[in-house]
């Protein structure tokens, strides 16, 4: 049974230390995890991790960043957007493009990494984990073009991209695989009146705006739609 705690990131006893990446993931993704990085591997890629589990707290310093002025919000093309022009709804729904609500970030379940190619990397180049990395002329272009085909041939089941497309809501995120037979499991946890809780009771900035409208964040942001997960009999 999974706790609102666990699933919002405030409990992070779930989570192991990767031993190679400073990163930490659920300890039911360590075997499968290891499985795609071989086959990765043998294909010529070093399939790395750049974000696994984040806690409710780090991932408030980000939102309260962002809303603050602190951080830079970008639009949709991935352009700095200055928040200031915007009502509070407005900048709400700005960032929540590129960024989770605390309390409703996958990574908050150890069942979701960003990963990238450290092979292709040129000494000294900046991860950036953009959209632009990955398509032709990236320089992660071959690795997502062979896990396009890893994913769709079900190689090592149960791994999906939630973010593969754009669905109006969290931009287009191919960098960011989910296991669903864990993934799953916490997203079926986190309800609609849970994360409100969560929210209510956490020193967030924009809080009204957010609690104004969770639900269509909630619909558009927060939820995958199951249709996009693998069928059970893959996982
Ligand atoms: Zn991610």
């Amino acid at each position: 049974m999974i706790s609102t705690q666990q699933v919002a990131g405030q409990i992070d006893s779930h989570v192991t230390l990767l031993a190679d990446a400073d990163q930490f993931v659920h300890r039911q993704l360590l075997q499968p995890l290891a499985a795609m990085r071989r086959a990765a591997r043998d294909a010529g890629f070093d399939l790395c991790v750049a974000s696994g589990f984040r806690s409710f707290e780090r991932q408030l310093h980000i939102w309260n960043a962002k809303a603050q002025g602190r951080r830079p919000v970008l639009d949709a093309a991935g352009r700095p957007l200055d928040i200031r022009e915007l009502d509070d709804a407005g900048r709400v729904f700005a960032i929540l493009r590129w960024s989770a609500l605390p309390g409703a970030s996958r990574h908050h379940w150890g069942s979701d990494i960003d990963v990238y190619d450290a092979a292709a990397m040129a000494p000294g180049y900046q991860l950036q984990l953009s959209l632009q990395e990955t398509l032709p002329g990236g320089p992660f272009a071959p690795l997502h073009a062979w896990l396009d085909a890893f994913l769709a041939r079900r190689a090592q089941p149960g791994f999906f991209r939630p973010y593969g497309i754009d669905r109006g809501g969290v931009a287009r995120e191919p960098w960011h695989l989910s296991f669903a037979p864990l993934a799953r499991q916490f997203q079926q946890a986190l309800g609609l009146q849970q994360l409100s809780a969560v929210l209510e009771a956490a020193d967030l900035a924009l809080k009204p705006a957010v609690l104004a409208n969770i639900e269509e964040i909630y619909q558009r942001f927060v939820h995958v739609p199951w249709e996009a997960y693998p069928a059970i009999d893959d996982d």
